[in-house]
């Protein structure tokens, strides 16, 4: 069978697409822009608080990263506990902690409340140490999230991980049991579904080309490939697919390539050895790779492979040095087919910090850097709180948002190269 290059999750589920001969409607109170995970609950909340909602996409609901992830819905930040508390302070510290908590409860409770086929279940997260000394790290971690944040995580000592993992070559792991794992296409179909059910106006095909601020009732006119709409608020959700139309995000955002490849369904005895628990999995390094088993259990393994965003070149690349990447973890995969190959592109902030509030006049959400499907889920909905006259709802809200030193980017990454070179010194010498 030929490989094939489109995400998996997109075979298991199709996502409606929108109506193409409905007309944009002439005036709205929020003109989403981007339908992911951040827009599409965004405008389910919107428009349960009883605002005129519509959803802008520029390609079809869920095309960009929400479609194409792992699917582990994971409590933390991409920072650890030390640096939040260094940065920024003890109370906002356990402020930003809880909202990563609370994040897996809302994409639960969404899930419950409007009914999503779409796998979720607590299996848990396992971090695993590709060095003594990350293991030394993970004690000091868990120590202090207990301490400071009253939330329990587990260390494992590498004589008990075979309970956690069928691989050898790791020196310890860190067990939240809170994460979760779920079928992204699926669920942001069903949040597609939610969102239309609720009200919002949902439109694919469009691209938003260019805001300009008015004056009056409507504060913002939107002009897109399929003509123009007035709005009294807009809400960026753009990602890591944030273009030219909001500029003073493009600075603020680099887009960076994250890729997976999906085998073909594992004999149970096999997958009961390489994930006895069914954790959601990702190790230490910069240059991370993270996997899990699919619910028909297949072998997903991801990892940023290559660091540009995807194009057929990259993708192909990385379907081989995922492939040597999986087998230096689970030898016993050496006979598995890889079925599947995708890329997708993550949004980092330059403080590797999701980011959430009012920009020019714009509100936003972003920045997730690779560890965004319940944080953008909740985000979506703190900043519809936002929008609709709760000022204080977003636990993000006043955290620096910075640019690149000196300014030395202006939306196009020309230091990626450097970048990637620089994450692989890191975990030579860390
Ligand atoms: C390969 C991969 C694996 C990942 N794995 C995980 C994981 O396991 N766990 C986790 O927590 N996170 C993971 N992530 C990150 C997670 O998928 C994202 O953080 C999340 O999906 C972001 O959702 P979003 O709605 O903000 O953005 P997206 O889903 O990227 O949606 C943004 C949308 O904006 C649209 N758009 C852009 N510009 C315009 C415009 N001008 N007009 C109209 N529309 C526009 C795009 O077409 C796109 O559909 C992964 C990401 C990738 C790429």
């Amino acid at each position: 069978m030929p490989l094939k290059e489109r995400p998996f999750w997109l075979d298991t589920t199709s996502i409606p697409a929108g109506d193409p001969v409905v007309p944009l409607p002439e005036t709205v109170d929020v003109a989403v822009i981007g339908g992911g995970f951040t827009g599409l609950s965004a405008a389910l909340a919107l428009s349960r608080r009883g605002a005129k909602v519509a959803v802008l996409e520029a390609e079809t609901f869920g095309w960009g990263a929400s479609s194409r992830n792992g699917g582990m819905v994971l409590t933390g930040l991409k920072k650890g506990p030390e640096t939040l508390i260094a940065r920024y302070g003890l109370e906002t510290a356990r402020r930003l902690y809880a909202a990563s908590l609370a994040s897996i409860d809302c994409v639960e409770q969404i899930v419950k409340a409007e009914g999503i086929a779409c796998d979720f279940s607590r299996t848990g997260h396992l971090e695993v140490a590709v060095k003594a000394k990350h293991f030394e790290g993970f004690k000091r971690s868990a120590e202090m999230i207990a301490r400071e944040f009253k939330h329990t995580v587990r260390v494992v000592e590498k004589k008990d991980l075979q309970t956690e993992i069928g691989s050898g070559i790791y020196h310890g792991g860190l067990v939240d049991e809170t994460s979760a794992g779920l079928n992204p296409a699926r669920y942001v179909a069903g949040l597609r579904q939610a969102a239309a059910r609720a009200g919002a106006q949902l439109h694919d095909h469009t691209r938003v080309e260019r805001i300009e601020r008015r004056t009056g009732n409507a504060a913002y006119r939107i002009a897109t490939s399929r003509g123009s709409l007035d709005t009294r608020a807009v809400f960026v959700a753009t990602s890591g697919y944030t273009g030219n139309a909001t500029p003073a995000l493009q600075r603020r955002i680099v887009p960076i390539g994250s890729y997976i490849i999906v085998t073909e369904p594992l004999p149970e005895d096999i997958a009961t050895t390489v994930s006895p628990r069914d954790r959601m999995i990702y190790d230490s390094k910069n240059f991370l790779y993270y996997y899990r088993l699919t619910p028909d259990r297949r072998m997903l393994f991801g990892g940023r492979a290559a660091f540009f965003p995807e194009t057929a070149n990259t993708v192909r690349k990385s379907a081989e040095l995922l492939h040597q990447g999986m087998l230096s973890v689970y030898p016993i995969l050496r006979d598995l087919r890889v079925e599947y190959v995708w890329g997708g592109t993550l949004d980092f902030a330059f403080d590797i910090m999701p980011h959430a509030g009012e920009l020019d006049g714009l509100f936003y959400a972003l920045g997730y850097a690779g560890h965004g499907v319940a944080m953008a889920t909740y985000l979506g909905t703190k900043m519809a709180a936002v929008i609709s006259g709760d000022a204080h709802a977003n636990p993000f809200e006043g955290l620096p948002f910075p640019r690149a030193p000196l300014g030395l980017y202006n939306g196009r990454p020309w230091f990626l190269p450097l970048g990637a070179a620089w994450y692989k010194f890191l975990d030579w010498v860390c």
